[in-house]
Order: C-alpha cells, then structure tokens, then sequence
C-alpha cells in the first residue's frame, strides 16, 4: 500500500503547513491504517485564506478577465491530466475506491465533466437585451449582465471527491469567482492537489484557496458564517446541508446544496429485460456510496418471487469478488470509516427489527483486511414507510419493495422526503416516460438511459438540494444577474 504525500493547505498562493504545525492522520479505508499526514487548519489559517480569497477578488482583474480564467483553467485541466495516476491514488487509498471504479466515478468521470465545463463556457449569456419600453412617457433600453458573485466557499464530501470538488472549483473560477475549497477530513489530499497544481499553473495568489483540518465543522461553519463569503456550494448530507442554510442566513448567504437521497428504480411488469433491470440494481459499485445511487428497488407484486429468485442469484454470481486493493477487475472495496460501517450495520440491524427480510450479506467481514468492509446486502419484504426504506445509509445495501399497479409505483417512489435520480424500465417507452414525469427527482433514467454526466444539468427536488450542478446551468449557479436600463 503506498504512502501519500503529505496533504498541505493552500493560502494565498502558498502550498503549506498549518499555522500550528498540527497534522492529522490520513486513515486508509482499507487497513484501518494511516496512509498519509494532512495539515490541520486552525481557524487562524481559514480566516488568512478567506482574506485572501476576497482580496482576490475585489482587488485584481480575476473577475473581469474570461481569457485569463479560460486559459488558466485549461492549464490545470492539463496538469491534472498529466496526474491521473497520482488521482487514482488519492482515490483509492483515502476514499476506499477499488480499482475498477476509479475510472468510472472518480478520475475519468471528472475529468470528462471537466472538458464539458471548458467546452460549454462559451455558452454563458453574458448579457440579454431586453428591449426598449415606454415609461413615463419616455423610452428605456434595458440589458441584463451577468457578474460573478464573489467568494465561494466549497465544501465537499469524501465519496467521490475528485468529481465533486471539479464540480465545484471549476464552474465558479470560469464564472470568475474566487474560491475556497473544503475537503472532507476523509480526502484532503484530493484538495490538497488543486491547490499544489494551481500554484504549478500559475494561478493568481488567492483565486483558489484549499483549506481543511480534522475537525469536520470548523472551517465549513467559519466560511457559512463569514460575510465576506458570498455564496456557499455544499455537498454532502441533508442534515449539514440543513444547517448550513440556517448559519447562513445571519450573513443571507447564497447557498447552492447537492444532498443526499433514497431514490427508487421501479421495473414494471413489461420490462423487455426485466432479469437484467432487477439483477443490475445489486448496490455494490463503491460499496453503494453515491449520492444518486438507487437504493430502493420497487418491483411488481406479481413479479415479487422471481425479482427474489433474480438477485439472489445475481448477489451468490457476485460472490466474494470485491474487497482487494489490487484486483483490476472488482468494482467495490470498503466504506469509508469505522464511524461509518457501524452505522451501515446498525441499519442491518435495524432492517431486522422492522420485519425486514434480509437475501444477501449484511455483515462485516474483518476478514478482508483491517478496514471496514461490509457484505452486499440486500433486504425483501420491505415496506416503504420502514426506516430502512426512508433514510439514506449510503452503503451496500439495497431495499426491494413491492408495488400493485404504475400508481402505486409512483406513490411509493415519491413517498420520500429525498428527489435526487431514480429509473424507470418497461416495454413501452411511452408508459415509461409518463411514469418518470411524474416521480418528484432532479434525474430520472428510462430504461437504462444515462442522466448523469458533465454536459448537464444535476441535483436535487425536496431534501436532496437547491440548485444545479454541471453543465452551463452548474457555471450559471455562479453568477448573478445585473439589470441596466437607460433613458433613450
Ligand atoms: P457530510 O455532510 O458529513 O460532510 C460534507 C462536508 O461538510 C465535509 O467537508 C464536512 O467536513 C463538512 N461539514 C461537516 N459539518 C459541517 C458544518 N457544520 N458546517 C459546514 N460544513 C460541515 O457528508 P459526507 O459524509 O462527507 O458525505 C456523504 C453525504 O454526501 C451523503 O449524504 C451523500 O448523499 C451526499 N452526497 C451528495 C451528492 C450530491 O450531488 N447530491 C454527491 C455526493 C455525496
């Protein structure tokens, strides 16, 4: 297993330690062991790079100059690029990736969404005329222009880190902000590397800064509560997220939320692959840590016994290929903490206690290393109005409830207080659609369809967030909009 450099901070053009000199350890998801040193910010440290972030701003041409920003942003796609192998590290020893997922939802998939930025900028409606209008007996030109909206503060999860913070980091410095970016105490070596690539770029001292420490809350809550932050661009839980509109409020912080969700795959009874739609839902891409991952699987009543049959064949077919470091072919390692598998396993637990029946998995399995490594699991037999079926335990564990008509599909599935992605598979294409159209998500995927990736739009109805990521509309999050009128 390797060691990772050390993960420093970035403040105001410079790559260093902490204020303190404090670190923390890195803990591989794997071993249990630390796999590297992090900086521990103190607030001494995330008060410089918010000063720095908005003397950047309000002080040099970052938020005017778009052939600066287009150039330097394709200097940094470069270098990363040229980093891949030092991304998929990151990716695999800090936030548990095993090798066949690195690709798909961590580098790859960020960097792509990363060019789609890039690609996509030029579509950014700077300004709109209005047109002339009469008032007062006079006429009047009016233009609106979009600005930039100033400090962002980022702060992102650990699951997928690379790909949230480009999300993030990259939309708003095109948008011409200046941004200070929040890793999880999890992955900050995968901030720590935007910072370290910037100063190789060249970026201007405080355009981006990167901050973190080992206490989870403290330099989030100080970039919530400051007011020279203009907007806050969070990912991670509905609960933080819930608090972070609340301590923003004081200061009436822009706040933009990509949060959690319990979205629903429903299989009608028509589907043409309906063996394929119920086996493929098996949650183990990433040990099931995704945001839009479909966690609950809503199958015909009549299709009930052999959706069953389906998966435990397909979880027995899976067997024990996951879980090892270095076996190119498996797609699921460990989740990401001991915090965390405890809590995946008390929803074991608890999936019994509610009357739940569980068809595969649903223990640790030390085995596998010192890490935290949990079973695919599965429960049946599951009601939706169970806790198992409403909360989101972001692990491998899938929920298969059974629904009577398209109806009562759609009851079920909009029976959530999430709306983040979810599916749809049938025969029909038209019945499909008209039941995906009225599922209450952000997303929603018709019979395998892809409704993720960088050219559009992502996010969230009800608790899974306000605002979108991706595509032009994740740049537009960035900017606000100035209307000017003239007397003709
Ligand atoms: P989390 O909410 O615990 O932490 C997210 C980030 O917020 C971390 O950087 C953390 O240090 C910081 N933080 C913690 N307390 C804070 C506070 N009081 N104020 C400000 N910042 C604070 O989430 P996590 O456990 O890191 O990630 C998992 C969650 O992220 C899941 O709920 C998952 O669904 C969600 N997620 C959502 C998306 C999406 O796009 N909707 C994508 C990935 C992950």
């Amino acid at each position: 297993m390797t060691t990772l450099p050390d993960a420093k901070l970035f403040i105001d053009g410079q790559l260093r330690d902490a204020q303190s000199g404090k670190t923390f350890d890195i803990i591989s998801p794997w071993t249990g062991e630390p796999v590297g040193k992090a900086a521990d910010a103190t607030a001494a440290d995330v008060e410089e790079a918010i000063a720095s972030a908005r003397r950047a701003f309000d002080k040099t041409d970052w938020s005017t100059n778009i052939a600066l920003r287009v150039k330097l942003v394709q200097k940094l796609y470069d270098l990363f690029d040229a980093n891949r192998e030092r991304l998929s590290d990151l990716a695999r020893n800090e936030a548990g990736a095993a090798i066949g997922a690195v690709g798909r939802a961590h580098v790859d998939m960020a960097m792509d969404g990363w060019k789609d930025y890039i690609d996509l900028f030029p579509q950014v409606e700077w300004q709109k005329s209005y047109g002339e209008r009469a008032a007062y007996g006079m006429m009047h030109e009016r233009v609106a222009v979009k600005e930039p909206v100033g400090v962002v503060g980022a702060i992102t999860p650990w699951n997928v880190p690379l790909y949230v913070n480009v999300g993030k980091v990259v939309a708003a410095l095109l948008a011409g902000c200046t941004v200070i970016l929040k890793p999880a105490p999890n992955t900050p070596g995968m901030g720590s590397i935007f910072g370290e690539l910037a100063a190789e770029a060249g970026f201007p001292a405080g355009v981006l800064n990167v901050v973190f420490g080992e206490d989870a809350a403290l330099a989030g809550e100080m970039l919530v509560t400051d007011p020279r932050v203009d907007l806050i661009s969070f990912t991670g839980s509905t609960g933080v997220g819930k608090r972070i509109m609340e301590q923003g409020a004081a200061t009436m912080k822009r706040v933009f939320l990509e949060l959690g969700g319990k979205s629903a795959k429903i299989v009608l009874e028509d589907s043409e692959n309906f063996a394929m739609d119920v086996a493929t839902t098996m949650l183990v891409f990433h040990a099931g840590q995704g945001c839009a991952v479909h966690s609950r699987l809503l199958v015909p009543r009549s299709r009930y016994d052999e959706a069953k049959a389906i998966l435990k064949g397909a979880y027995a077919n899976f067997g024990d290929n996951w879980g090892d470091f270095d076996n190119p072919t498996q797609i699921m390692g460990p989740v990401i903490s001991k915090r965390q598998m405890e809590r995946v396993l008390s929803y074991v637990e608890l999936g019994q206690q509610e009357g739940a029946t569980l068809l595969a998995g649903g223990k640790a399995r030390p085995d596998k290393g010192g890490g935290y490594f949990i079973e695919p699991t599965c429960f049946v037999d599951v009601d939706n109005a169970m806790r198992i079926a409403q909360e989101e335990i972001f692990g491998p564990v899938l929920v298969v409830i059974p629904f009577e008509d398209d109806d009562d599909a759609v009851r079920i599935a909009n029976e959530s207080s999430y709306g983040l992605s979810g599916g749809v598979s049938s025969g029909s294409l038209d019945r499909a659609l008209a039941v995906a159209k009225r599922i209450r998500s952000g997303s929603i995927s018709v019979n395998g369809g892809m409704c993720i990736a960088g050219d559009l739009p992502f996010g969230g109805y009800k608790a899974s967030g306000i605002g979108r990521e991706w595509g032009v509309e994740g740049i537009e999050e960035y900017l606000e909009t100035k209307l000017i009128a003239w007397r003709k």
